[in-house]
């Protein structure tokens, strides 16, 4: 008898774990601990690209494209040094596939152009529509 009791008790913790907490706890959504890393990334590239595109249509003085390029070039080292670090930390790819899927924490901190109330969802330093410095 006692016997029974025990294996109805584990069934029905067993039919528990695995019918109803599924439905009832929803999965958290994997946020990759990479995620705001790949988010920086981006956007001193995108900096990068809106500041070239300024020089060439003469908007900016040498030593102000020359000085902004080296910050941002510094600034991407040390972003690209510390998703290095972070990836060989948490071993490799896994973390890589997450990066890709992951999407929610995007909108933690989103940028509004000053100039023209454009609407980013990474923080930047230069708006990607006018180009102008976000301070
Ligand atoms: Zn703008």
């Amino acid at each position: 008898m006692i016997i029974v009791v025990a294996v109805m008790l584990a069934l029905g913790a067993m039919f528990y774990t695995l019918f109803v907490r599924q439905q009832d706890v929803p999965e958290p959504i994997p946020v990759s601990p990479i995620q705001h890393l790949e988010d920086r990334k981006h956007a001193i590239y995108d900096n990068l690209r809106d500041l070239q595109f300024e020089y060439r249509l003469g908007k900016l003085s040498d030593e102000d494209y020359q000085q902004t390029k080296l910050a941002l070039q510094k600034e991407l080292a040390g972003v690209l040094a510390e998703t290095e670090e972070t990836v060989k930390r948490l071993g490799g790819s896994s973390v890589r596939v997450q990066a890709k899927s992951s999407n929610a924490a995007v909108s933690r901190k989103s940028t509004v152009c000053p100039h023209c109330s454009a609407r980013f969802p990474q923080p930047l330093k230069f708006c990607g529509e006018c180009g102008k410095a976000i301070a």
